[in-house]
């Protein structure tokens, strides 16, 4: 069940939120789907993306930064649940020099390890 907002064809993300496309998925609210990475750069990595369709970082507004909102509320939870104690990152790519390879807005969650920093 989605909030309104319409799927966009062809996006990656939304046919995961829709369940058109397989994955992990740890957890799942009327608001925003939390799933594993197919590619994890961690032994913590989820993705956590609200399941209306937001580009970017860049396509925030007053009309839709309370799905943000509630995705750092997720995150906090999911880092309790995974036991990340110790610490963990959130890291969100904007567009194309942020590196961004899905465009549809998503946070990382990384966790399980010591991180670097700074990112290349
Ligand atoms: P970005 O580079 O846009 O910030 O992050 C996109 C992330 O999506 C990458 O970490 C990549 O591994 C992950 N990803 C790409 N395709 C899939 C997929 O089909 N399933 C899952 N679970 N993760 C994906
Ligand atoms: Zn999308």
């Amino acid at each position: 069940m989605k909030l309104g907002g319409e799927s966009v064809k062809d996006c990656l993300f939304c046919k995961i939120a829709d369940g058109d496309i397989p994955s992990e998925i740890i957890y799942e609210d009327v608001k925003v789907v939390a799933f594993k990475d197919v590619d994890p750069q961690a032994p913590v990595h989820v993705l956590v993306i609200p399941k209306d369709h937001i580009e970017s970082v860049d396509d925030i507004t007053s009309e839709n930064s309370y799905l943000i909102a509630h995705i750092f509320e997720v995150i906090n939870k999911l880092a309790k649940d995974l036991e990340l104690d110790k610490g963990y990152r959130v890291v969100n790519n904007c567009k194309g020099h942020g590196g961004q390879t899905v465009n549809h807005i998503h946070f990382h969650l990384l966790g399980g390890r010591q991180l670097q920093w700074p990112p290349g």
